[in-house]
């Protein structure tokens, strides 16, 4: 996601009364009775939740005091973009991350990654493994692949790499070898081929970021060609743990990503970036499938805090996304979510916890050494 993107949702969420920033602002909870607001706060903090999908390269006082305030655990993962200064080379953000995650020690840990760009070093397999296992020396828990992987990284051949590249199976070898988690975001949704969302969701998203319009990429691998080498990923490695981000890319196809849940058991999901688009879909669909697979879906959220962003702005952004999301999965009320009238699944304590907590320290093992 760029910073287009994040302004976006930082628009999308601005104007939502949160329940719990009204619980922030108000009197102290044992001044009064207690309100809906304060309700809120106490069932959201004592699940200690995790949101297993951020991206955050600063930190400050503020935002600290937000993390501890909401209970709130993050995984913190590092990605290579080459059309991003900041993003391009691994050191820089590798060295911000640790530190952000160092100074918040209690509510951040790493997810690691390896720079696929430089797949036609001789020597790039080897690297990208010493990279990453240093970095589980000192504490990482998992490690990402992000989707330039197959809709934009090609071989010294022109061809196009996929998940199934050869020589990311020593990397996987490897990541199963140390019990880490390997977070893969791969694809997009499908209008980046040209097709429409079935919903009707309109993105414009790609008319700001050409470079992953892929209808006009030559000899570029098609969505389905990508989960299907994804697929045959999960087959060759059933000892991998793999995280689909922003549900395996299949956000509009749950009846597709079902039989992926139940044929791969190494494979769950986080719902990073895509709740606003489940808001579109028929609610009994969506919370079906939140309870189907209640044991396999991981919160998420896909914020990102920029060295370069402004940061006072980011832990009231960060409190009405979680906010937001919260209304959808806990409540049944009928609300505007970014815009969009939507009904909230109102899902089971039992399925919050898991969708918030569990699943996240099952599927990461080594998310809750820090936890407290
Ligand atoms: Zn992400």
């Amino acid at each position: 996601m760029n910073g287009r993107q994040l302004l976006a949702i930082g628009m999308g969420v601005l104007g939502i009364a949160a329940a719990l920033v009204l619980a922030r602002h108000g009197k102290p909870a044992h001044d009064r009775t207690p309100t809906l607001s304060d309700r809120t706060l106490v069932e959201f903090t004592a699940l200690e939740p995790i949101d297993a999908h951020t991206h955050v390269f600063r930190g400050s006082p503020a935002f600290t005091g937000m993390l501890d305030h909401l209970h709130m655990h993050v995984l913190d993962i590092l990605y290579v973009d080459d059309s991003d200064s900041y993003l391009k080379s691994m050191e820089q953000q590798r060295k911000d991350a640790f530190s952000f995650v160092e100074s918040n020690s209690g509510h951040a840990q790493l997810c690691t990654t390896f720079d696929p760009f430089l797949l036609k070093d001789p020597n790039f397999s080897k690297n990208a493994i010493s990279g990453i296992n240093n970095d589980f020396a000192h504490g990482a828990v998992a490690a990402k692949i992000w989707k330039n992987v197959g809709m934009e990284i090609m071989d010294a051949s022109g061809k196009y790499v996929t998940p199934e590249e050869p020589r990311f199976e020593d990397i996987y070898r490897d990541i199963a070898a140390h019990n880490k988690t390997l977070i893969l975001h791969v694809a997009d949704p499908d209008e980046a081929w040209g097709i429409p969302s079935p919903w009707g969701f309109i993105s414009k998203y790609y008319d700001a970021n050409p470079q992953w319009n892929m209808t006009t990429k030559r000899g570029a691998p098609s969505k389905k060609d990508i989960l299907e080498a994804t697929d045959r990923v999960l087959v060759r490695h059933p000892d991998l743990r793999v995280i689909g981000a922003r549900f395996g890319s299949l956000e509009d196809h749950l009846d597709e990503l079902s039989p992926r849940l139940d044929r791969y058991p190494n494979f769950a999901v986080d719902t990073a970036a895509r709740v606003r688009r489940m808001v579109y879909q028929p609610r009994d669909q969506v919370r079906a499938f939140f309870l189907k697979y209640q044991d396999r879906i991981i919160y998420g959220t896909d914020l990102h805090l920029f060295p370069a962003a402004d940061e006072s702005s980011a832990p009231s952004t960060w409190e009405n996304q979680y906010s937001l999301d919260w209304r959808y999965f806990a409540t049944d009320d009928t609300f505007a979510y970014q815009g969009h009238q939507a009904q909230g699944l109102k899902l089971p304590p039992e399925v919050l916890k898991k969708l918030y907590h569990d699943n996240a320290i099952r599927w990461i093992p080594g998310l809750e050494n820090h936890l407290h």
